[in-house]
């Protein structure tokens, strides 16, 4: 007999061993306790899921509904958390007449860190996979499609979270306060995987960039280094590749038509003339041939996207999040997302990538905008390009009645259209753009131009990695071209810039006029916080006013390729008024505020006095 039970035992044991790959996926994986909204919706996948039944039985939470979908492989669970519930596991059981088998699912304890980053902030953006390779063994990571290949321009190259983590003290010196990296999120496809935009599991870091805990230790050692962290999400899309394109889990979870492309048009969303087709191929079409486009009016892909991204900002201590292609996904589910992140995260600061041509575009898309009608996208920030366009012609042209300092002028006289234009980011380039050194002709000069207005205009300045050591690069040759590899960053380099002495003495020089504007940024309210005040670009010379109560700071900035320029001050009598006097902060020179002479293609940046 006893020998029976034993049998019994041993079968059962069996059974639900033999059903342990019954569940290929539940997500999120994990969840917390004592989050304000206390509901949760697991995605459940499995053969022939909807054959069992869902049981919980646990103090901790409550089973709401099992919603059911057109393929019998998934299951979506509805539960409720309860509110006194402590951190631990409980169990999901699968069955069907017998237990088929259980999933113990964690609930951990919440953390209380502050977060957001601010016009106060200075970015720094950085594609991991060019960076720097602080671990060669994750570069062929198993079951990888894949391989490192670092001739390739489009190939991937090896760096990794551990590179970023070795080089943090780098990003910090150059006066950096905050760090967005290009996604992490796992690419798993066979080739130009090195980008991060085409995610094949949106709950995994690229082994390639190492594992989740590595990258919540780059939060952690970023946070004890008084810095930042911004992660790069993508909802518009994701990779053909991606697992659920196998067997996706309803009829209208993605666009699976490859020929219908987007029109690449934001512009579409707002138009009032638009017609429906070209809206519909903006929002519906597919961003690239490898990329689905993902149908956010689905309501247990909606619940997914906002539960991934809550779950990334708790289980990172995440301080804000960068969305790609904002203007792609629908904007009612876009405004949900923001409105739901925000619920959870009042301080959290979500940026959108706005990527239009002009202000009134990008101003539609901006929070509580005032031009915008009943929509309201709920983002604290999105990326100003319309003045990046501005800021990378502006040095190169003569000065007229639209070019050169004009284009700029002009585009700063629109903030009208934002609630604050304060929370614009703002930026000289990015992974997608020409290198500013070389939109500008490789002119030291003109860089330095760039880099004062950048860091002393309204907005939250970004700089793409390499700007401070000179890297050049055109798009058009290919994008691997304005991605090149950090030098340094890999074991047997040559030249090693993370080093005063590995770089040149130009390089040197620009990543001390960062590092000087930067610091100086930091400590300075009249900059991070306070007003605009411009004057009409007169004679080649552009003077705007950054200021607070009783601080303020006078740029200048002269386009004249030829000649040194002096301005009477006369005409800023309304913001000199109670300033005696001025310093360069660059050059430490001391100004009289009657008449200042500046140098040819220069700026100065000048610290008032009373
Ligand atoms: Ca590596």
């Amino acid at each position: 007999m006893k020998k029976l039970i034993f049998l019994i035992i041993l079968f059962a044991s069996v059974s639900i061993s033999a059903q342990e790959n019954y569940i290929q996926q539940i997500e999120p994986p994990n969840w917390w306790v004592k989050m304000k909204n206390p509901n949760l919706q697991l995605l459940i996948h499995g053969k022939k899921i909807t054959d069992s039944k869902v049981q919980i039985i646990s103090d901790k939470v409550k089973l709401l509904k099992v919603n059911r979908v057109d393929n019998p492989n998934y299951l979506f669970v509805d539960i409720k958390i309860n509110k006194d519930a402590k951190p631990g596991t409980f169990d999901i059981i699968f069955t069907n007449g017998k237990i088929l088998t259980k999933h113990k699912y964690e609930l951990k304890k919440k953390s209380n860190k502050k977060r957001g980053f601010s016009s106060a902030d200075f970015i720094y953006l950085l594609m991991p996979d060019r960076f720097a390779n602080g671990n060669t063994k994750n570069d062929t990571a198993v079951g990888i499609l894949e391989k490192t290949n670092r001739e390739d321009p489009n190939g991937r190259h090896g760096g990794d979270i551990e590179g970023v983590i070795n080089n943090l003290d780098y990003i910090k010196n150059l006066g950096i306060t905050a760090l967005w990296l290009n996604p992490t999120i796992e690419n798993n496809n066979p080739k130009y995987s090195y980008h991060g935009y085409a995610i094949t599991n949106f709950y995994k870091t690229d082994p390639r960039f190492g594992t989740n805990q590595d990258y919540k230790k780059l939060a952690d050692e970023l946070h004890k280094k008084d810095m930042k962290l911004i992660m790069d999400m993508i909802f518009n899309h994701c990779s053909i590749n991606h697992w659920w394109m196998k067997d996706l889990p309803t009829k209208n979870w993605a666009n699976t038509n490859p020929d219908y492309r987007s029109n690449f048009r934001g512009s579409t969303i707002s138009d009032i003339h638009a017609s429906k087709n070209d809206r519909k191929r903006m929002t519906q079409g597919w961003f690239d041939e490898h990329m689905p486009d993902l149908n956010q009016h689905n309501p247990f892909l909606a619940n997914y996207l906002i539960q991934n991204s809550l779950w990334w900002i708790e289980f990172a201590d995440l301080d804000g999040i960068r969305m790609d292609t904002q203007p792609y996904p629908f904007k009612d589910f876009m405004a949900d997302w923001a409105k739901k992140v925000h619920e959870e995260y009042p301080d959290f600061t979500l940026l959108g990538e706005t990527w239009l041509q002009k202000p009134a575009f990008t101003a539609y898309f901006s929070g509580n905008s005032p031009i915008s009608g009943n929509y309201n996208s709920n983002l604290n920030s999105t990326t100003d390009f319309p003045l990046y366009y501005a800021s990378r012609d502006a040095f190169n042209q003569s000065d007229s009645w639209t070019e050169g300092l004009s284009s700029i002028y002009y585009i700063l006289a629109q903030d009208f259209l934002y609630k604050n234009a304060g929370n614009n980011l703002i930026f000289l380039d990015n992974h997608d753009l020409d290198r500013y050194f070389t939109s500008v002709g490789e002119d030291i000069n003109k860089l330095k131009m760039g880099l004062a207005f950048l860091l002393t205009c309204r907005g939250i300045p970004m700089i793409y990695y390499g700007t401070e050591i000179l890297t050049t690069g055109h798009e058009h040759k290919g994008h691997g071209h304005i991605r090149t590899d950090f030098p340094g960053g890999w074991k047997n380099d040559k030249i090693n810039a993370f080093t005063k002495e590995g770089r040149t003495k130009e390089q040197n020089e620009i990543y001390n006029y960062i590092k000087k504007i930067a610091d100086f940024r930091k400590t300075n309210e009249a900059i991070t916080k306070g007003k605009f005040l411009h004057f009409v670009p007169e004679n080649n010379v552009y003077v705007y006013f950054r200021y607070i109560e009783n601080k303020a700071v006078m740029i200048l900035l002269n386009n004249n390729n030829l000649e040194e320029r002096t301005v009477d001050c006369k005409r800023f009598n309304e913001i000199l008024k109670g300033y005696s006097s001025g310093k360069d902060i660059i050059s430490e020179k001391i100004y009289n505020l009657d008449k200042i002479t500046i140098d040819k293609k220069s700026s100065l940046i000048i610290q008032l006095k009373k």
